[in-house]
Formats: structure tokens, C-alpha cells, sequence
């Protein structure tokens, strides 16, 4: 018997990791992308890994942060109110999901798939096939305000509760962290747990180490539609082409709901719009990546430069810049790194990408009950770099029909259905 065939629908980080552990467990793998591969969520990101985030998007207090912010065009989360059903359904289930239970019971899920996804990208490190610029100085989480810092606090005892490598930091003890800027803050947590890697990097490399072995790759080739006969996927059509293969993988990012439909699936979804730009310091250097916690901005130095990024517009793709939102990252910059001078980027110096947020903050993976050859893979929301490696392992475990790297019940793609 010849190679079973496995296509790919989607080839965004979450893509590219199934086709390298399925390319693994000996499938032959194709990848179709509608787009040229660096035009989805997985280039410009933070690029952090983040077992510190064990509590999904839909948390206690989102609801109410959500409608202050509601209002304000530099927020950092708005959901653009409007009456779009998909819109409503998914708010519906965000709101009956931002509570303690539902954090109960993610938490620890949460937790073993960033840690298994951190070994991994360790043993890719090790192995030394795939450069991608991983560094383990953890994240520091910089708070101005008392209130914030007491959550934050918080949170820091229910990450050490899980057995997280976590240190509590006041002013001073994070200054001597960063000793290269001049920080004010009240204080910080720094999760040393956390990591981060260069994602352009990243993304470019695994795509040519996958081309080298031969995965074949489509861009510019959006699937319109998907042959179904007897709950089995026949095949899969562009405008060009009719693709057939044994088993089929979605992994269309903020995309999901639209290729979901196609093959008669309901997956809830809606993107999560957020900016990126690069700065080029001088001697100031920005040692560890940081999250901003009042104005939810993420720093990354990445690639001797530093990548700022944030805000999180929860409504249908639109390929706007809003100068607003981007305004709104770059005046925290100087309120957390005092005399800090980053230039305001020009539009052609912009990036943004749509992440996959499912309502419940959670990730679909898995097989579904209506279709016996797809695999759904994603909903990762601002997550999705960091659970990559550990999704596309378990991608290609459920193709071999293997028993998964960990309990994915939780994460099925049928629990809105
Ligand atoms: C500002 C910002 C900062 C972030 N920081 C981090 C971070 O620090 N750490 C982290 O883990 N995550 C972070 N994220 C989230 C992360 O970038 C996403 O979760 C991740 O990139 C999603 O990957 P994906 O492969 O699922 O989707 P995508 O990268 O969007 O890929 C989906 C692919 O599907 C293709 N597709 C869609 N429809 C079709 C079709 N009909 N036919 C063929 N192809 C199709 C698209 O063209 C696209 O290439 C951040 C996101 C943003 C916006």
C-alpha cells in the first residue's frame, strides 16, 4: 500500500506544524493556502510562548472590561457592536463562558498544552534542523496600578498552585532586570516559565525545510468548495483544481467558520484583530519580552530589534489600519519604558493579523462526528504560536490514530454543534 495522503487546508503556523509531524509519521502531505503564506496571523505575532496563559480569553471579569472598553477607539479589546448573527452567537457564548467554573476546568488543560508545546519546541532547538530564535527569559507581566498589580498577584499564586516557575517583582527588583531602560511600574511578575522565538523566522523556516522534503505547497489557491459523499471527504476544489486525498486537516486560522461551513460543519468563531510594528533601539535594550498589563501591549525583542503589539477588535476580517488602535500601542510604550523614544510607524510599517478566537478562549481540535476524514485544528485565539508544536504532533497522532499527547476532549470541535 502506497502513502495514505493527508491535504492541509490552511498553512498559517497551526498548518505548517500538522504537515511536519504528519510528514513525521510518514504521510504525504500537501498544504493549499488561499494567500502567499505570510499574509495570515503566524509572521508578525509576539512570538511568545506562554504557559502563563492557563486562563482563557472568556475569563471572569472579561465581560465587564469589555464594555468600558467598548467605547474607547484606543482600547485594547473592543467588540465592534453590531448586529451580525455570528457576532451575537459568539458574545452569547463568550459572556455564559467568562466565569470561575469554566476557568476551573481549563486551567490545567490550558497549562500541559503550552508545556507540552515548550518541549517541543526545545527538542526542535536541540535538534538543531529549524532555526527560529528561541530564548528562555520568561515574560514579565509590568503593572502601574495597585489594583491591577493585586490581580496580578493573584494570578501569580493560582500559576504557582499549577507548579509554574513564577517570581513575584516589585519596582526595584524588575529594574535590575532591565537595566538597559529606565521602567515605571509599581511592579511586575515575571513568569520564567514563558519563552519566546522570532516568528517570521520561524514560519520561513519550517515552510523551506518542509519544501525540501517534499510537502507540496499551493498558494494563491483558495478552496471554494468540499466534495462530500457518505460523511467522507472525497476531495476539495479550487477555482483551478480538484484536490483528492485520504484525509483532509482545516486549519483555517480566522478563516475556520467560512471553510467549517463548506463541509457542513457549525465551528463559532470570530477574528481578534491586532497590530504589530518593529523598532530598532539604540543602547536602550529591552532584555525580557513584557506584557503591558494596563494597556494589554506585548514586547518582544526579537531579532535585535523590539516588536510592539496589541489590541484586540473582536469583528468580521477587514484589511482597514486603523491609526487609532495603533496610536493606542505605541502611547504605553513611554508610560511603562520612561523616556523610551519609538518613532510612530507609518502605515507601510504596520502589520496585522486576525487571530482564530473561539467563544470559550479554547482550541478545537480533533475529529468531528459528521465527517470520518477531517481533522479540525485551530480557534487558538492569541495563542496559536505557542500551542503550534504540540497541535500539529497531535494533528498527526489522530491521523495515525494514535492515543494523543494529552486528554483533547475539551478542545472538540463539536461542542457548539
Ligand atoms: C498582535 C498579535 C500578537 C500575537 N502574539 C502572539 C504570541 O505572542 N504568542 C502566540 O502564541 N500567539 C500570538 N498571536 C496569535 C497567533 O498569531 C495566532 O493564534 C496564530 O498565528 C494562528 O495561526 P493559524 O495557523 O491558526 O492561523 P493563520 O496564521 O491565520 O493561518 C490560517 C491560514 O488559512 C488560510 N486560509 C483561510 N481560508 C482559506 C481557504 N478558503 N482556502 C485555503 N486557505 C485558506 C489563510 O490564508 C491562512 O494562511 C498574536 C496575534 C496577534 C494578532
Amino acid at each position: 500500500m502506497g502513502k495514505q495522503k493527508v491535504i492541509i487546508i490552511g498553512a498559517g503556523i497551526t498548518g505548517l506544524f500538522s504537515a511536519y509531524y504528519l510528514l513525521q509519521e510518514g504521510f504525504e502531505v500537501t498544504l493549499i493556502d488561499k494567500g502567499n503564506l505570510t499574509d495570515n496571523c503566524s509572521s508578525g505575532n509576539a512570538g511568545m510562548i506562554v504557559p502563563s496563559h492557563f486562563i482563557p480569553l472568556a475569563a471572569p471579569g472579561m465581560i465587564s472590561k469589555g464594555i468600558k472598553w467598548m467605547f474607547n477607539s484606543r482600547s485594547p479589546f473592543y467588540v465592534k457592536p453590531s448586529l451580525n448573527p455570528e457576532l451575537l452567537r459568539w458574545g452569547i457564548q463568550f459572556w455564559k463562558h467568562a466565569n470561575a467554573k469554566h476557568l476551573a476546568v481549563s486551567a490545567e488543560p490550558l497549562r500541559d498544552f503550552h508545556l507540552l508545546s515548550k518541549n517541543l519546541y526545545n527538542n526542535l532547538t536541540s535538534e538543531g534542523t529549524i532555526e527560529f530564535g528561541l530564548k528562555h527569559k520568561g515574560i514579565l507581566m509590568l503593572y502601574k496600578n495597585a489594583e491591577v498589580g493585586e490581580e496580578e498577584i493573584h494570578v501569580a499564586k493560582q500559576a504557582k498552585d499549577l507548579g509554574l516557575d513564577v517570581d513575584i517583582l516589585d519596582a526595584a527588583q524588575v529594574q535590575e532586570l532591565e537595566p538597559y531602560v529606565t521602567l515605571d511600574v509599581a511592579g511586575a511578575v515575571h513568569y520564567k516559565c514563558d519563552a519566546h522565538l522570532y516568528p517570521n523566522q520561524l514560519v520561513q523556516n519550517l515552510i523551506t525545510y518542509l519544501k525540501e522534503r517534499g510537502v507540496g505547497i499551493l498558494t494563491d489557491s483558495a478552496i471554494t468548495s468540499i466534495e462530500i459523499k457518505n460523511n467522507h471527504i472525497n476531495a476539495v476544489h479550487t477555482a483551478q483544481q480538484k484536490h483528492e486525498a485520504d484525509l483532509f486537516v482545516l486549519t483555517g486560522g480566522a478563516w475556520l467558520p467560512g471553510l467549517a461551513k463548506r463541509a457542513g460543519l457549525d465551528i463559532p468563531l470570530m477574528p481578534g484583530k491586532g497590530y504589530s510594528f518593529m523598532h530598532q533601539p539604540g543602547d536602550d535594550q529591552i532584555v525580557h519580552p513584557a506584557l503591558l498589563l494596563e494597556a494589554k501591549v506585548a514586547v518582544t525583542p526579537m531579532n535585535g530589534q523590539v516588536r510592539f503589539g496589541g489590541t484586540m477588535e473582536i469583528a468580521p476580517v477587514n484589511n482597514k489600519i486603523n491609526m487609532k488602535r495603533v496610536e493606542g500601542i505605541w502611547n504605553a510604550i513611554p508610560q511603562y519604558y520612561r523616556n523610551y523614544k519609538v518613532a510612530m510607524p507609518q502605515p507601510d510599517q504596520i502589520w496585522y493579523g486576525f487571530r482564530p478566537c473561539s467563544p470559550d478562549g479554547l482550541p478545537y481540535l480533533g475529529y468531528t462526528k459528521k465527517i470520518e476524514n477531517l481533522i479540525v485544528a485551530g480557534g487558538h485565539g492569541m495563542m496559536g504560536v505557542s500551542l503550534a508544536p504540540a497541535t500539529g504532533k497531535m494533528v498527526a497522532q489522530l491521523a495515525a490514530r494514535q492515543q494523543t499527547l494529552m486528554d483533547i476532549s475539551l478542545f472538540s470541535p463539536d461542542r457548539f454543534a
